[in-house]
């Protein structure tokens, strides 16, 4: 993906546009907010949505492999370049692209900086044939750099989701990444709070007991915070339950919500699907 061409417009920044485009952010890393893009995008999918992924974390790009697709690499027919269609049992017509799919090899660092990231980004919006589009959901960097104004500049008509745990320390990085989004001019549309609690069966009475492993109260406290600050209400849109079958789903490539959609962290994300 080199550039000295003249750049295309965004599709998607279009005011005709009737893309939904939607940026999953957080203040840190490792809070699942890859994790909640692709089980976001899967229940989309499922619904018959027409559902594109752009993977713009350039620290974590881990959506391939949640996907099953980690060393698929675009192809490109004229002078556009072709997303990566998830296997369809899976995905039901899901295309990816990402920002890892730029490297020729897997486990070459990516040390961009904002100049190139900005043209990247723009590549990946504007010579990638995404079709017509439902959904395009993107998975952000975490926090609050160069990718989330780039993203802000080219998309300001993208709404923003805000992933945070319910963890105190976490919740204040997270206020900061849905403020950054809302000086770009996006909404912010809600709040999911992640590994919210964990759902362990009694092996003596049966009885499911519940256990709020990282604390509570933290996407409350965002969502609250938010609200305060942009001057609208902002929403906790889900709850998602820590569950080690999540975990396993996106070191498989195998989504939680595609292979096990009753399990309670499955059907928030689905909540979470129904809610926008
Ligand atoms: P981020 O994109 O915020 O860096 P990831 O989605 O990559 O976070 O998640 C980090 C790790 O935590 C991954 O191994 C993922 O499978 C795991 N994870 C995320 N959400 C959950 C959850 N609700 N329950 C269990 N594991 C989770």
């Amino acid at each position: 993906l080199q550039g000295g061409r003249t750049e295309k417009d965004i599709p998607f920044a279009r005011a005709e546009s009737l893309t939904k485009v939607i940026a999953i952010a957080s203040g840190k890393g490792g809070v699942g907010k890859s994790s909640v893009t692709v089980n976001l995008a899967m229940a989309l999918a499922a619904r018959g949505q027409t559902v594109g992924i752009l993977d713009a974390d350039i620290y974590g790009h881990s959506v391939p492999a949640m996907l099953g697709i980690a060393d698929a690499r675009p192809t490109s027919v004229e002078d556009m370049i072709m997303p990566v269609p998830v296997p369809v049992e899976q995905g039901n017509g899901l295309k990816v692209m990402s920002i890892g799919m730029l490297k020729p090899r897997r486990d070459q660092v990516v040390a961009w900086r904002g100049p190139i990231l900005d043209r990247a980004l723009h590549q990946m919006l504007a010579d990638v044939y995404w079709g017509d589009l439902d959904y395009l959901l993107l998975d952000l960097p975490p926090g609050t750099g160069d990718v989330a104004i780039s993203v802000g500049q080219k998309l300001p008509n993208a709404e923003v989701i805000v992933v945070t745990t319910p963890q105190q320390a976490a919740a204040e990085v997270a206020e900061r990444a849905g403020t950054m989004a809302s000086m770009v001019n996006q909404r912010v549309i809600g709040v999911v709070e992640n590994m919210s609690y964990l759902l362990i069966t009694c092996p003596d009475c049966g009885k499911q007991h519940s256990y709020d492993v990282f604390g509570s109260g933290g996407g409350d406290e965002v969502a609250t915070t938010l609200g305060t600050r942009l001057g609208y209400d902002v929403p906790v849109l889900a709850r998602i339950p820590l569950d080690p079958q999540l975990r396993a789903g996106g070191d498989t490539g195998e989504p939680i919500v595609g292979s096990d959609p009753a399990q309670p962290s499955a059907t928030a994300v689905t909540g979470l699907a129904d809610s926008l």
